[in-house]
């Protein structure tokens, strides 16, 4: 694959285990990873000047639908709450089929890219018309970016006392089958995988006891981690109590659902014992700060969690509740969030940023990325801090106070995937055009 050069970047955060910041220093890029970082450093491969940059390693989204980019600022959804929102949304998503799940992928894909992402997760939960989780595999293998997609589900419908219409939800056995089917063709455990996938049940509103049990022991035989929603509001709380008898932090533990191998996205709600719970547990949390915006949902205690040593990575959430996919807008919004709740030191940009670098990658299992270190995966994003969004900023490594919300340059396991701000990887017109193309023919057919 050879050799790529950053030459005196202005800095580089390493969000490395020591911290290390680097001031006018290279970075070497040797077969997907990270060969060296330090001054002085030369190759005889591809060579990038990095002075006006800041260097940082590709974010990580851990919880997103791609599929929902189709259906953005819909009205009758704009101001809607969790519930209601979902039942309007539900008739649309319902025409979806094969390619509009590749579609939407690519452009949610393209979207995340070009706000600095290199490794995103996906949690995909229903599956009509044909549709099938590889659809957006292929996409993602396309666009270029590290993936790690989930086999999300939902098997309870209107008729059951469901959310979901009955047509767009699954029998149970037939989940566990696809599943296992997924999983066996797609999942890929070694270093430096491209492709991971995971086990998602869309909600514990959407699926049984049982399913949720199930698919447990599965993940824990086929070595995959488990993702879903959790305590994403009050509702979901109101839900669970009246439902399950317990806080849905009680209905995970009970059903095998903590542990270094489980996220949960949101978890808005979590009371002190639970996050107690997670940290003991090691369980993984996806802050999702637009979308808990959007949806009124309330603001996560995350300063608390991370004081009490719970995982915690940043996610765009779909795109029917954000309705961007800007993974730095998120970190931005992350720590502006905290300090409405406890003040202006609850959060520095440097932590904001690690959450979204680092931490998420810790999240999702992967050590291997997330942080700019030798031997680590060669995910790094360059940033151009002496435009108009740097001028001025006495702190230009300070990128969550002053700084690009797009990414100059982005590698992906070495691959370069925005040049000068531009996706090399595909025909972003061509994308465009059949993007909106669909989009228009679901808006005429609803
Ligand atoms: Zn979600």
């Amino acid at each position: 694959m050879g050799e790529t050069l950053i030459q005196n970047a202005d800095t580089i955060l390493t969000m490395d285990d020591a911290d290390q910041v680097f001031q006018n220093s290279d970075l070497l890029i040797r077969d997907g990873k990270i060969a060296a970082v330090g001054q002085g450093l030369v190759t005889s491969g591809e060579v990038l000047r990095g002075e006006g940059c800041v260097v940082t390693p590709g974010l990580v989204n851990t919880h997103h639908h791609l599929y929902q980019n189709l259906t953005r600022a819909v009205p009758g959804a704009q101001d809607a709450l969790l519930f209601g929102w979902l039942q309007r949304l539900y008739p649309i998503w319902s025409r979806f089929g094969p390619e509009e799940m590749f579609v939407s992928a690519q452009l949610g894909l393209v979207e995340l890219a070009l706000s600095g992402c290199t490794l995103s997760s996906d949690h995909l939960y229903l599956y009509p018309n044909g549709a099938r989780l590889e659809d957006t595999i292929h996409a993602a293998a396309e666009v270029g970016l590290r993936f790690h997609p989930t086999r999300g589900a939902m098997s309870i419908g209107e008729s059951k006392g469901g959310l979901p219409p009955d047509h767009l939800v699954e029998e149970e056995a037939a989940i566990l089958q696809d599943m296992i089917r997924v999983v066996d063709g797609f999942h890929d455990a070694s270093e430096g995988a491209m492709c991971r996938v995971g086990l998602a049940p869309c909600s514990p509103f959407s699926v049984s006891r049982e399913l949720m049990r199930d698919t447990a022991i599965l993940a824990r035989d086929k070595g995959v981690m488990l993702h879903t929603h959790l305590a994403e509001n009050e509702e979901d709380i109101a839900y669970s109590e009246a439902q399950f008898g317990c806080r849905p932090g009680q209905y995970a533990e009970d059903l095998g659902w903590t542990g270094p191998d489980v996220w949960h996205a949101h978890c808005v709600k979590l009371n002190p014992a639970e996050i107690d719970l997670f940290a003991r547990s090691r369980t993984g949390v996806a802050h999702c700060p637009c979308s808990n915006c959007r949806l009124g949902s309330g603001i996560a205690p995350v300063r608390q969690m991370r004081d009490a040593g719970v995982p915690v990575g940043l996610g765009v959430d779909g795109s029917a509740s954000n309705d961007m996919a800007d993974l730095m807008g998120e970190a931005r919004q992350t720590m502006l969030l905290q300090r409405v709740m406890q003040g202006a030191d609850a959060m520095s940009p440097y932590e904001a940023l690690q959450i979204a670098t680092r931490g998420g990658a810790d999240v999702l299992g992967r050590p291997d990325c997330g942080r700019l270190a030798v031997g680590k995966r060669a995910d790094v994003a360059i940033w151009d801090v002496s435009g108009v969004a740097s001028s001025g900023s006495w702190d230009p490594a300070a990128l969550l106070l002053a700084g690009p919300s797009r990414v100059k340059d982005l590698f992906v396991e070495g691959r370069q995937v925005i040049k000068g701000g531009e996706v090399t990887t595909l025909d972003l017109p061509h994308l465009l055009e059949r993007h909106q193309r669909m989009a228009q023919a679901l808006m005429l057919a609803s």
